[in-house]
């Protein structure tokens, strides 16, 4: 390597340039953890976002004509440089998200491995010849890039969210305009560093950090030249985009919210569940949209789960990202901390009680406790609403039957996870689960080899394994006729 590259970018980036705002504009970046100013990012507007779709349109017309191959060399060469800037990536990651340095680490992998997996994958995009019913014809398919790309992504996940869009886009022969989330889009600059180093050529893929989210979003769901929308966030604004995205009839893909259930039976090994619920709950602090929401026991090994879990919450290690030892950071904003608080306290009301936490962290700030609610029942707000925070709320359920009815009662339907030791109950109750997902024994279930996605109202489309890089390709039908 030449000298150390410079990750820590402050300016959009946009046909390969460091773009200010055009009227100088700029919004702060914080720690969540401290409150501190960490950045000061160009904040671009409807201008530049128009802008940045005519450059992401004119790339595509060579980068579309590249072959998989080369396609396939530069997005190796940008996964090497995530990989070889692991560390430092982390730190960043860290600093505007707050997860634990191993969390972030573990992140930057997983996100890496998107790029290498599209890499591949993006040279297995195969059509196929069709046999004929006319003699005198013959039918076959190719597949082609749906163009350029707008892609919208949240702060919980400031690397993997993007480059599972990214890597397949760019795999396919997409080009790309991106906006990150406002409260984490260093992570994404310093991507675009790495990937200008690894030979991406100018325009390919562009970056847009703004704080007018709402008008960035119009300008991209106007845009004609823009051929598709790939979103993870809120259902709540998936559904505006969507609403948007019809005027112009773009492809979607869309991540939305979850509300996932975590079954445990009472045939389930203990010391299983135990861990696998605390991973599928407390990864990022309860900030993912497959973090356990509902855990729902039978009742036989209710008070056993309940005491088990609870003690294995208590001991997390709450802290900044800073102190190695720590297992559970601060959460996003003021306003997810008063949702968390919000939640517990309706579930109080109603005739919950708390094993564990409950309160903000003595750390102060946006730190809070890790939490154990008993006694939920399905009145309540946190059995419909995803609380996006460290709070495990345990239901209790007497069958089989019982339990797949609760765990269905929800408008989403994106991750499930259960906990059985009974083979047939196994198939019986993961075919009868609405979810696009389903944890069997298992609570950590994301890599880039299998399709992750929801059905209902958690989204459309499937992002990662072989299936993720349709999303960003049209199929095209050739008839030869006169043969
Ligand atoms: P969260 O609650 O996780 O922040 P959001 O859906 O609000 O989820 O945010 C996810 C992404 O969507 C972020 O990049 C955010 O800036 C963006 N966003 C929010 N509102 C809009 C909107 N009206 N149009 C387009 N993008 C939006």
């Amino acid at each position: 390597m030449k000298e150390e590259l410079q990750l820590l970018r402050q300016q959009a980036f946009i046909n390969g340039e460091w773009t200010d705002a055009l009227k100088g504009k700029q919004f702060s970046v914080r720690n969540p953890a401290t409150g501190e100013i960490i950045a000061q990012v160009a904040d671009l507007g409807i201008t530049e976002t128009k802008q940045a779709i005519a450059f992401a349109g004119q790339a595509l017309v060579t980068w579309r004509a590249t072959t998989a191959h080369e396609r396939s060399a530069i997005l190796k060469r940008w996964f090497k440089l995530i990989m070889l800037y692991q560390m430092p990536l982390a730190q960043l990651l860290s600093q505007e998200q707050g997860k634990p340095l191993n969390e972030s680490l573990g992140e930057i992998a997983y996100g890496a491995s998107f790029i290498e997996w599209f890499a591949e994958e993006g040279k297995r995009t195969y059509g196929e010849t069709i046999p004929s019913p006319a003699p005198h014809r013959r039918l076959v398919t190719i597949k082609q890039p749906v163009g350029v790309v707008a892609a919208i992504t949240p702060w919980n996940f400031p690397c993997a969210m993007i480059t599972r869009k990214v890597g397949p886009a760019l795999a396919a022969g997409c080009t790309l305009v991106l906006k990150p989330a406002a409260e984490t889009p260093l992570t994404a600059l310093a991507l675009a560093v790495l990937a200008q180093e690894a030979g991406l050529p100018a325009g390919v893929l562009n970056i847009i950090t703004s704080t007018d989210a709402t008008g960035v979003g119009a300008t991209l769901t106007a845009s004609d030249t823009v051929r598709k929308l790939s979103f993870t966030g809120s259902t709540r604004v998936g559904k505006l985009l969507m609403a948007q995205s019809a005027e112009t009839v773009k492809k979607l893909s869309l991540e939305l919210g979850g509300n996932a259930p975590l079954i445990v039976f009472n045939d389930a090994d203990l010391d299983s569940a135990v861990e696998g619920a605390l991973a599928a709950k407390f990864r990022n602090s309860g900030q993912t949209c497959v973090c356990a929401n509902r855990i729902l026991v039978q009742d036989g090994i209710y008070d056993a789960f309940a005491e088990r879990f609870s003690a294995a919450v208590a001991a997390l290690k709450v802290g900044p990202a800073t102190d190695h030892e720590s297992q559970q950071g601060p959460l996003i904003s003021s306003a997810a901390c008063r949702k968390v608080e919000e939640h517990i306290a309706d579930a109080l009301r109603q005739g919950a009680s708390l094993l564990t936490g409950g309160k903000p962290h003595a750390l102060g700030g946006q730190f809070w406790q890790p939490t154990v609610l008993i006694n939920v029942t399905s009145t309540m707000r946190i059995a419909h609403e995803e609380t996006f925070g460290p709070v495990a709320p345990l239901f209790r359920f007497h069958d089989e039957q019982e339990a797949i009815e609760m765990a269905n009662d929800s408008e989403s339907g994106l991750a499930a996870y259960f906990w059985t030791q009974n083979i047939q109950r196994a198939w019986r109750v993961a075919e009868a689960l609405e979810s696009g997902m389903v944890g069997i024994n298992e609570g950590l279930i994301s890599n880039e080899v299998v399709p992750f996605g929801g059905i209902k109202q958690s989204g459309l489309g499937r992002e990662g394994s072989r299936y993720g890089i349709e999303d960003y390709l049209e199929v095209k039908y050739l008839c030869f006729g006169g043969i």
